[in-house]
């Protein structure tokens, strides 16, 4: 092992604590932690010099490869500029543009404003918050609540959490957050009175944390109508599915849908930088005009950040110039070819779902009961696969295949041989 990667181990296991990571283990002797040091395009090299396909999307944010040439350059030519000042106060030409052009996909007169801030979380916890303000300065302050899906993930911060319906990772801090209801289906909704509630909250079309679950079709189009017949807004938390995931721009954009609220975060910046947009309509944001009362007092110090702005608008531009999304349906289909002639040859994998380019490879024991948890087989298969050149991690025992969208037919071929080789191990 090369010096470096020993400091570096080393500087870790002493000093840094990684997310949904149990310490213990990580910090094991005999436990080294991949150290990587650089990105081109889908691969990702090791300071051991070995080289991945980023099968995540580094933690579902990439989509056009890493160190892509325009998105450096316009990260670089602002970074010339300023990296950061105040949107408290000030404003600066890449946010202007960046809100134009993310409400230009949607038809006019419907999402027209936009609220910066950093990650999924906050723009979740914004959409929430702006949903109650709304009610308590349109005359109707007792709809405070919010209704959720059971098995949701909305973030970690303590507003978007109390939407989590994840046990593991929620219940320990239930009933610190806003009154949230639990559903499970669209049928549960009718079962109690929606007066109280602001807003039901949904990952459209597919729960990402939950295991890759999509939603029957036709499912997000009716809560839409269940909602307007409710007075019950609609926000939609796209931070996995926005940026072309599920096959188009936005996952709504599959049923028509538009909704109150939209959150957007991971693919923003096409997975450079933090920076996240709550997009909403001109009667929710004309609810807030007026004295300072009605003001919406919430911000964080990067909020609309430069250098994230110039990532982003590049990433948009990348859309555009390398047809992204028309290269995307073959590649969809080709994953899907994929996945399935595995399916075939391996009894160990129970269900694939996949919805667009995003991929959940279910594994049980071949008489169909789940492993027992405490095997960590899907951790186990990533370990394996990580070893024939791919990095993903699992959630249970599905292998989360969320491959950058502008991994080529042969980069895709790559991935599911090396799961394949893995699971043949
Ligand atoms: C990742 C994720 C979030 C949280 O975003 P962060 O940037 O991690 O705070 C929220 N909702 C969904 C659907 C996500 O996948």
């Amino acid at each position: 092992m090369r010096e470096d990667t020993r400091r570096w181990m080393e500087s870790d296991q002493a000093h840094c604590w990684h997310p949904f990571t149990r310490q213990a283990e990580w910090c094991a002797r005999g436990h080294e932690p991949l150290v990587i040091v650089r990105g081109e395009g889908v691969w990702l090299w090791d300071s051991e010099g070995r080289k991945y396909l980023d099968g995540n999307s580094s933690i579902w944010t990439n989509l056009h490869g890493h160190a892509h040439p325009a998105i450096n350059t316009a990260i670089r030519e602002q970074l010339e500029k300023a990296a950061h000042t105040s949107f408290l106060g000030f404003t600066h030409p890449l946010a202007t543009e960046l809100a134009k052009r993310l409400c230009g996909f949607f038809p006019e007169h419907t999402l027209e404003r936009v609220f910066f801030s950093d990650d999924g979380s906050t723009a979740i916890e914004c959409a929430l918050k702006m949903a109650v303000q709304y009610r308590q300065q349109t005359g109707a302050p007792e709809r405070d609540g919010f209704i959720a899906f059971s098995n949701g993930y909305h973030g970690d911060t303590l507003g978007a959490a109390s939407l989590g319906g994840v046990g593991r990772f929620s219940e320990r801090f239930r009933g610190l957050g806003f009154p949230v209801r639990h559903v499970s289906s669209l049928a549960d909704l009718d079962t109690f009175s929606s007066e109280k509630i602001a807003a039901v909250v949904i990952e459209p079309l597919i729960q990402g944390v939950n295991e890759m679950h999509p939603w029957p079709a036709g499912m997000l189009a009716e809560l839409r109508h269940w909602c307007d017949e409710n007075g019950v807004h609609l926000i939609l938390d796209e931070v996995m599915t926005g940026f072309g995931r599920t096959g188009t721009m936005f996952a709504c954009q599959q049923e028509n849908v538009i909704p109150d609220l939209l959150c957007l975060a991971k693919g923003l910046t096409g997975g450079y930088l933090p920076l996240a947009a709550t997009l909403t309509t001109g009667k929710i944001y004309d609810a807030f005009l007026g004295g300072a009362d009605r003001a919406f007092y919430y911000g964080h110090s990067y909020t609309a950040n430069s250098l994230g702005c110039a990532a982003a608008l590049a990433s948009l531009d990348v859309f555009e110039r390398e047809k992204t999304l028309v290269h995307l349906s073959g590649k969809i289909a080709h994953l899907s070819e994929g996945l399935t002639a595995m399916k075939s040859r391996y009894p160990v994998i129970h269900e694939v779902r996949q919805c667009g380019f995003i991929a959940g490879i279910e594994l049980r024991r071949p008489d169909g009961e789940k492993f027992p948890s405490g095997e960590r087989f899907g951790e186990a298969i990533c370990l394996a696969a990580r070893a024939h050149g791919l990095l993903t991690r699992p959630i249970l025992d599905t292998i989360v295949l969320m491959l950058p969208l502008a991994t080529k037919l042969e980069e895709i071929d790559y991935a599911v041989n090396a799961l394949d080789q893995a699971l043949d191990h």
